[in-house]
């Protein structure tokens, strides 16, 4: 067979510990031998970001931003276990951070479902996307620990000479004070993916902020999304999608009582916690993909969990794991369909899909790694290692594609 032919490079990022390993099982079982892969590689491990001082994640994402489409391997975020364990010169900020405050996108995490795993909500019949505004907020805070009595202010001092000053707290003793933004332009290009992200997948969506308790930061959200839902209301209209906005209590509350089938729009942080709690209640942390989608059309996509350093260093230990390698194999689809969709190029787009098929018609038949063996009702699954589990997926996707 002859293999598939791309155009343009495929932006690779690659990673740390067990995802690492797994990066390379999937690309030379499940991507190699099919696709004459055309990718531009960046070594995204902590070892290489330390030595280039991070230079090789920020040139990961200009790339990203020159060609397109990206593929992402999970990384490691040190914090000061890493530092020792690394030998580090610095405590090297998350790359996930680094690039999406490049691309100024917004990231949408979706499950990956299947029918013999049952959400723990049993009223979820359809999977619940997560839109995470992918700017600022805490992720861009600075910090101070006030040590000593004092008085902790804001202050904004305008180009045009106009300054405004709030007292944020008279500290009787120690405390801790945080600084956080937002910017008009980031929170309306949040806007902008995540009602284009709708119409593009014929979904409602949700958006949810604290606006009575911030009546200014998280206000200025929601009159950025009315006002921006102004050029896409025909459009949902004439879909019979609906927007619509919502308290984060109420929406928490809301989304637990649903069917599932929508979009659920978050700022930052609500992204980060709601998205494990979603991922969680449908099964499993690796069953969760994630895209991040620029307001210029730029994607990156990658599994929504971390590296699996509690299994890396049994593998280290020469003993076999039962990793889920099923939301990094769907990183590298999501990867090659969007990219083949771009340059025109179908058997791309056919290889995509049944790469997916394959991973589908292997789970279907009770082949699965040990994450999903016990979340698994009306099938008598089996439990393989990672290996075993990415070569029943080779022979399904070589019976696809004879
Ligand atoms: P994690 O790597 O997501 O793993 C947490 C636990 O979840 C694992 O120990 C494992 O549970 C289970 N798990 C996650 N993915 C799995 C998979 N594919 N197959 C089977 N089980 C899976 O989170 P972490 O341990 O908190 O973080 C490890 C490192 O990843 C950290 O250095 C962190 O900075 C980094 N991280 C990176 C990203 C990213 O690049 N996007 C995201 C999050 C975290 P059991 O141990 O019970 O089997
Ligand atoms: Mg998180």
């Amino acid at each position: 067979m002859e293999k598939i032919k791309m155009t343009t490079p495929l932006v690779e990022m690659d990673g740390d510990e067990m995802t690492r390993i797994l990066w390379q099982w999937i690309k030379e079982e499940l991507i190699n031998p099919f696709v004459d892969l055309k990718a531009e590689y960046y070594d995204l491990g902590l070892v290489k970001r330390d030595e280039t001082n991070d230079q090789i994640t920020k040139d990961a994402a200009e790339a990203t931003k020159k060609y397109g489409v990206a593929v992402k391997c999970a990384t490691i975020t040190p914090n000061a276990q890493r530092m020792t364990e690394y030998n580090l010169h610095e405590m090297w900020k998350s790359p996930n951070g680094t690039i999406r405050s490049i691309l100024d996108g917004t990231v949408f995490r979706t499950p990956i479902t299947i029918p013999s795993i049952k959400p723990v909500v049993k009223n979820w019949e359809k999977p619940i996307t997560i839109a995470r505004h992918a700017y600022g907020d805490v992720y861009k805070s600075v910090e101070i620990r006030a040590d000593e009595e004092g008085t902790a202010k804001l202050v904004f001092e305008g180009k045009s000479g106009k300054k405004e000053e709030v007292v944020i707290h008279e500290f009787k003793g120690q405390g801790v004070i945080q600084g956080m933004h937002n910017t008009d332009k980031s929170i309306r290009s949040f806007a902008h993916s995540c009602f284009k992200f709708a119409i593009d997948t014929k979904q409602d969506l949700w958006f949810s902020t604290k606006d009575t308790i911030s009546k200014k930061y998280d206000a200025q959200f929601r009159v950025i999304f009315d006002e921006v839902y102004q050029e896409y209301k025909a459009k949902f209209e004439e879909l019979g999608l609906e927007y619509f906005y919502t308290l984060i209590d109420d929406a928490v509350a809301r989304v637990i009582r649903s069917k599932g089938g929508y979009i659920w729009a978050c700022k930052n942080y609500d992204g980060d916690v709601m998205s494990d709690m979603v991922s969680t209640a449908f099964g499993s942390l690796a069953m969760m993909t994630s895209v991040l989608v620029s307001p210029d059309g730029n994607y990156e996509y990658e599994a929504a969990h971390g590296t699996v350093t509690r299994h890396y260093y049994k593998y280290k230990n020469g003993e076999e794991t039962s990793t889920n390698p099923m939301a990094t194999i769907f990183a590298w689809s999501g990867a090659l369909r969007k990219r083949g969709e771009l340059d025109g190029i179908k058997e791309l787009v056919n290889f995509a899909d049944q790469l997916e098929g394959a991973c589908f018609d292997t789970l279907n038949e009770g082949i699965a790694t040990k994450d999903l063996v016990n979340l698994m009702e009306g099938i008598t699954p089996k439990a393989v290692t990672s290996k075993d589990f990415i070569g029943a997926i080779r022979q399904r996707l070589e019976k696809r594609l004879a």
